[in-house]
């Protein structure tokens, strides 16, 4: 199958912070793979502005070294690169100051889309926005591209999504959250409103539960400094797990596009019930064999943030009414891995005798690694010996299902830009949205730190703390478990996990508690 690409109108994009690390490593090497797909125009121009003092030379050469580093296959293509790099550019500017800015306005082009990345520290994106209005580099068609965090909190998020209204209208302002980007969340919503079998069972009536993953394997190594002033809840829950939870249980939008899917996210955000402390399980992870503990990573021997934390939570609606979404997001986990799976109930009542296994339908959408879905269905184990059954997965993994021409598919950054460029917001978040997730997670990040809160340890290469398996152990149902392949393999007839608890067929055993050094 051959993905078409459909090129976008010509365009001047400025990265302030075009020499950081989320430029070089994400940013410019994907539009590489954009301009080698054919997608960039002719004429389009990228504009490095950050600090260092450089001219246009010396950023072709960072670029380079950056797409050498970096970059997949495509840096073996040295001729479609030389001519990608002539496409670059590069001003020094000051975003708290004067220094570059009339040099950046000689350099815009009319009659091109202006737009403008913040890859840069929350706390200049209202100096950035400022000065783009009043060195009139902005016009009502530029569109800016702000990072994450962004806030902290509701009353910071507030100010940003103020600082940033004083002028830019929300139209022109995309927030990204680079989980939207990623080709299995959109299939989610093409799987959910494009297919008849789905959407019917998609409430209480079918649904036992749902649960949300995003397990890393890394620690926090690098970025301790920032990370220790964040944690798991504002760092991934906030963001990329609320979206996730948004798109598998908003109310279908009257139509594919930006507001009509945000409102409907925006609803489910403002429907989840408060946060009670018995609801959540912080975690941090131990030193093991050598490797640091997380509080040795962040420098901080007395760091209560989480590395780790698993929830449960209500959508207070007639469609999800009863249905608890388990969430969980950690590091030094057992493997990257994240996926959503919507666990359907059990059948009412069974035909077949001898047949005491719990089987249970199973929707998991993987993120990573091998983006793609399958569905776990209850079949007959082939052979002699009666019926005797078993549950297997329909797989569905995209580049299988799509043919090598998948590797070309934009990965999330590509994709976002592009549709930047394109005007589309569908897959940004609006201002409302983040603030309403803010003020959901407010509350329980508060009762925290008011009760100096500490997280339970967890050993490294684990499933996570005890207490977070007990989270679901308490329902009479498990996390599935975390391990580089999602995909279920054909076990032996009527043993295959269902979902339910059932310490007989349980692969997940809850990792061994270390008991916190003396002191601490
Ligand atoms: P970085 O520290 O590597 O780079 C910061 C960039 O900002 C540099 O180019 C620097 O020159 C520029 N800069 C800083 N102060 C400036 C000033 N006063 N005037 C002009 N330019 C200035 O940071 P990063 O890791 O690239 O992150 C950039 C943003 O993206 C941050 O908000 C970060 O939270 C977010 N982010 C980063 C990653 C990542 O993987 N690095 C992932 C998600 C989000």
């Amino acid at each position: 199958m051959v993905s078409r690409v459909i090129p976008v109108d010509s365009f001047d994009l400025v990265i302030f912070g075009g020499t950081g690390d989320l430029a070089r490593r994400k940013i410019l090497p994907g539009l590489f793979r954009r301009f080698r797909s054919g997608q960039m125009p002719e004429d389009a121009r990228i504009i490095g502005a950050a600090r260092a003092e450089m001219d246009d030379e010396g950023y072709r050469q960072l670029i380079a070294d950056a797409v050498e580093e970096f970059g997949g296959e495509e840096k073996a293509d040295a001729e479609g690169l030389k001519q990608f790099l002539g496409r670059l550019h590069y001003v020094p500017i000051d975003a708290k100051g004067d220094g570059g800015w009339p040099e950046l306005a000689a350099l815009m082009r009319d009659g091109v889309i202006r737009a403008f990345y913040f890859s840069v520290g929350p706390s200049l994106f209202g100096d950035l926005a400022e000065r783009l209005h009043t060195h009139s580099i902005a016009d009502e068609q530029s569109r800016i591209v702000v990072e994450k965090p962004f806030g902290r909190d509701l009353a910071s998020a507030q100010q940003l999504n103020a600082d940033l209204a004083a002028h830019f209208g929300e139209h022109q302002i995309y927030r990204i959250d680079h989980y939207l980007g990623k080709e299995t969340v959109q299939n989610l919503m093409a799987v959910r409103f494009g297919n008849v079998l789905f959407e019917p069972l998609w409430n209480s009536h079918y649904v036992d539960h749902i649960q949300i993953t995003v397990a890393e394997t890394v620690g926090v190594g690098g970025r301790g400094s920032y990370y220790d002033q964040s944690g798991a809840m504002r760092d991934m829950v906030q963001n990329h797990l609320m979206q996730l939870l948004c798109l598998i249980a908003m109310e279908p939008p009257a139509q594919y596009d930006a507001d009509r899917v945000r409102d409907e996210k925006l609803k489910v955000i403002r429907a989840l019930q408060p946060l009670q402390p018995h609801q959540v399980v912080r975690g941090q992870y131990d030193a093991a064999g050598g490797d640091p503990s997380y509080r040795d990573d962040v420098e901080n021997p007395r760091s209560h943030t989480e590395s780790f934390i698993a929830l449960k939570t209500h959508i207070a609606n007639w469609r999800w009414a009863g249905v608890p979404f388990y969430l969980r997001t950690g590091k030094r986990l057992k493997a990257r891995t994240s996926e959503i799976a919507v666990v359907f109930k059990d059948l009412g009542h069974t035909i077949f005798e001898g047949d005491t296994a719990r089987h249970r339908n199973i929707l998991a959408i993987r993120l990573q690694p091998n983006e793609g879905m399958d569905l776990q269905v209850t079949i007959k184990e082939p052979g002699p010996g009666g019926m005797r059954l078993v549950d297997v997965p329909l797989d569905m993994t995209f580049a299988d299902a799509l043919g090598p021409d998948q590797e070309q598919v934009p990965d999330a950054y590509e994709r976002l830009i592009m549709d930047v460029i394109r005007g589309n917001q569908t897959l940004f978040m609006r201002g409302d949205e983040v603030e309403a997730a803010w003020a959901w997670t407010d509350p329980i990040i508060a009762g925290w730190e008011a009760r100096h809160d500490v997280p339970k340890t967890y050993d490294p290469d684990t499933q996570g703390p005890e207490d977070a398996m007990m989270l679901m152990h308490r329902d009479g149902r498990r996390w599935r478990e975390i391990r580089e392949e999602f995909k279920r393999r054909p076990g032996p007839a009527t043993t295959v996990g269902s979902g339910i608890h059932d310490p007989e067929d349980d692969p997940v055993q809850p990792p061994v508690q270390q008991p916190r050094k003396a002191g601490e």
